[in-house]
C-alpha cells in the first residue's frame, strides 16, 4: 500500500526552508573564508552571506533575523575567539552578528520603501545598488571594523583598509546572490534552452577562463563578460545569474589564489581592480538581461494588444478589423470560397422590448451556432453591431446552402431564455461565390446586397446573390 506522510504545517514549513537557507548562509561563509581569502593577507574577497541573507528577509521577513544572527555568529566565533578573553571574545563576536544581521534589515526596508516593485529595468539597478549596497553596507562595514578595533583583533591605524575589505566582499555577495533570486522568480525562469546556441559561448567562457590563469594570457578574462553579455540573449534571467556567478566566483577563486590579471604587490590593490572589474561585469550583464526581459515583455504586450484589437471581445468572433486582411489573404493565394452576409431580424425590437442585456445575449448564441456549424477552415467575424460575415473556404457549391440553412433554421427553432425572458427570433443571411471571378471586397458587397433582398423578401431567409 502506497502510504503517504501527511503534509508539514505552514509554520513548520517556513521554519524547515529557512533552516535550508542558514545552512546555505553558513556554507558560503564557511566557502569564503576558506577557498576566497586573498593569500597571505587572509582577507575574504566576496561574502556571499550578506546576500543570502537580504533574500532570507525578502523571502521570510523578520522571522529570518534569529538565523541570521546565529548563523554570523556561528561562522565567527571560531576565528575571533581569543584564548583567557572568552567573555569579551564572545561579546565581540555577538555584536559582530547583530551588526550582521541590521544591514540587510536596514536593505531590506529602504529597498521595501524606495524601490517596492522589485527591479524590472536597468535604471532600477543604480537603486538597487544603493539601498540594498552603498547605504546599509557603508555603515555596517565602519561598525564591524570599530567593532574588531575596540576588541583589538586589529591595529586601529588598519581600520581603512578593513572597512574597505567588508565593504566590498558584502557588496559583492549581495549583488551576485540578488540577480539570481530575481531571476528565479522570473516566470520563464527555467524556460529550455536551445543547447547549440550555447555551445560557442560556453565553449568560449571555458577555454578563456583556463588560458586565462596562464601569465602570458591573463587578458584572456577581460573577454568572459562579452560572451556572458552573448548568453544573455540566449537564456532566462535565472540561467544567465547562475552562468555569471559561477564565471565571477572562478575569477574571485584565481585571484584569490595568485592568477589572473589582477595580481599586483599589495592586496588591497589585487583586491580593489578585481572587485572593480568583477562589480561592474555582474552589474552590466544583469543590467542587460533587465531590459532583454523588458523587450520581451513589451514584444508580447505587443502580441496581446494586436489580438484583442483583431477580436470582438462579446462574440468572441473576429471584429471587421481582423476580418478583412484574412479575406484579402484568401485572394492573394487563389483559394475558392463563398462570403455569406447574415444580420438579426427586428433587432432594434429585440433590444426595445426585452432589453440591451437580452439582445446581446441574443448576439452570443448566434456567435456560437455560427461557431458550431462552420468548419475548421472558415472563418467567422461579427462586422457591425448585429452583422456577422461567413467566409466558407474550399467549399462544394451544393453545400452552402445547406450550411448556412442549418445556421438559420438552428436559430429560428431556439427558444432563448435570458434573464428570465423568453424569445424567439430570426435571421436574414445573403451569399455570394468567389467562382464569379470577384474579389472578396466586391464579394462581401454582393452578399451585402443579397441580404437586402432578402430583408425585403419578408426576413427569415437565404438568397445567392445574382447579377
Ligand atoms: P432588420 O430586421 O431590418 O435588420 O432590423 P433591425 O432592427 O435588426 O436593424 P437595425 O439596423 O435598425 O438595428 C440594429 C440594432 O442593433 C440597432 C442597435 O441598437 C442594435 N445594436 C447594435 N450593436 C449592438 C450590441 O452590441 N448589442 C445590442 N444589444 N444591440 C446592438
Ligand atoms: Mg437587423
Ligand atoms: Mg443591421
Amino acid at each position: 500500500m502506497n502510504k503517504r506522510f501527511p503534509p508539514l504545517p505552514p509554520v513548520w514549513r517556513k521554519q524547515l526552508t529557512l533552516g535550508l537557507a542558514s545552512l546555505c548562509y553558513l556554507l558560503t561563509g564557511w566557502v569564503g573564508q576558506t577557498l576566497f581569502s586573498l593569500h597571505p593577507a587572509n582577507i575574504t574577497l566576496i561574502w556571499l552571506p550578506s546576500g543570502i541573507a537580504l533574500i532570507m528577509l525578502l523571502n521570510w521577513g523578520m522571522t529570518s533575523l534569529l538565523w541570521i544572527w546565529l548563523g554570523s555568529f556561528l561562522l565567527n566565533v571560531g576565528g575571533m575567539t581569543v584564548e583567557g578573553a572568552l567573555p569579551s571574545s564572545l561579546g565581540h563576536t555577538a555584536i559582530a552578528a547583530l551588526i550582521d544581521t541590521l544591514a540587510p534589515a536596514l536593505a531590506l526596508y529602504l529597498l521595501r520603501r524606495f524601490l517596492p516593485l522589485g527591479t524590472h529595468n536597468a535604471n532600477d539597478l543604480i537603486k538597487l545598488v544603493l539601498l540594498a549596497g552603498v547605504v546599509p553596507i557603508s555603515i555596517s562595514s565602519l561598525l564591524l571594523t570599530w567593532n574588531l578595533v575596540l576588541g583589538h583583533y586589529i591595529a586601529g591605524s588598519t581600520w581603512v583598509a578593513m572597512a574597505k575589505m567588508f565593504f566590498l566582499a558584502d557588496i559583492l555577495g549581495i549583488i551576485l546572490v540578488y540577480q539570481i533570486h530575481t531571476g528565479w522568480q522570473d516566470p520563464h525562469a527555467l524556460r529550455i534552452v536551445r543547447l547549440r546556441h550555447l555551445v560557442l559561448p560556453l565553449a568560449g567562457l571555458s577555454l578563456f577562463g583556463i588560458l586565462g590563469l596562464g601569465t602570458q594570457s591573463s587578458w584572456l578574462i577581460y573577454l568572459m563578460p562579452p560572451l556572458l553579455i552573448i548568453l544573455a540573449f540566449e537564456v532566462s534571467r535565472f540561467y544567465l545569474s547562475i552562468f555569471s556567478g559561477l564565471t565571477m566566483l572562478f575569477i574571485i577563486l584565481a585571484t584569490a589564489h595568485g592568477l589572473g590579471p589582477f595580481i599586483h604587490l599589495t592586496p588591497e590593490e589585487t583586491n580593489t581592480e578585481m572587485m572593480a572589474f568583477v562589480f561592474s561585469s555582474t552589474l552590466t550583464i544583469f543590467g542587460v538581461s533587465l531590459q532583454r526581459a523588458q523587450l520581451h515583455r513589451t514584444e508580447q504586450d505587443k502580441q496581446t494588444a494586436e489580438k484583442q484589437a483583431s477580436y470582438d471581445p462579446l462574440s468572441g468572433l473576429l471584429n471587421r478589423r481582423g476580418f478583412m486582411p484574412t479575406l484579402a489573404r484568401l485572394d492573394n493565394q487563389g483559394r475558392r470560397y463563398c462570403v455569406a452576409m447574415l444580420d438579426i431580424d427586428n433587432f432594434k425590437s429585440i433590444n426595445d422590448n426585452h432589453g440591451h442585456r437580452v439582445g446581446d445575449r441574443v448576439i452570443q448564441i448566434l456567435a456560437q451556432i455560427i461557431h458550431n456549424r462552420c468548419r475548421s477552415q472558415d472563418i467567422t467575424a461579427r462586422i457591425g453591431g448585429e452583422e456577422f460575415a461567413l467566409v466558407l473556404v474550399d467549399i462544394a457549391p451544393d453545400e452552402v446552402e445547406p450550411l448556412l440553412e442549418a445556421i438559420r433554421s438552428t436559430l429560428a427553432n431556439m427558444s432563448i431564455v435570458a434573464e428570465q425572458q423568453t424569445l424567439y427570433c430570426t435571421i436574414s443571411i445573403g451569399w455570394a461565390d468567389s467562382a464569379s471571378g470577384h474579389d472578396g471586397e466586391t464579394l462581401l458587397h454582393h452578399a451585402d446586397l443579397a441580404l437586402y433582398q432578402a430583408k425585403s423578401a419578408g426576413k427569415n431567409r437565404i438568397v445567392a446573390f445574382s447579377d
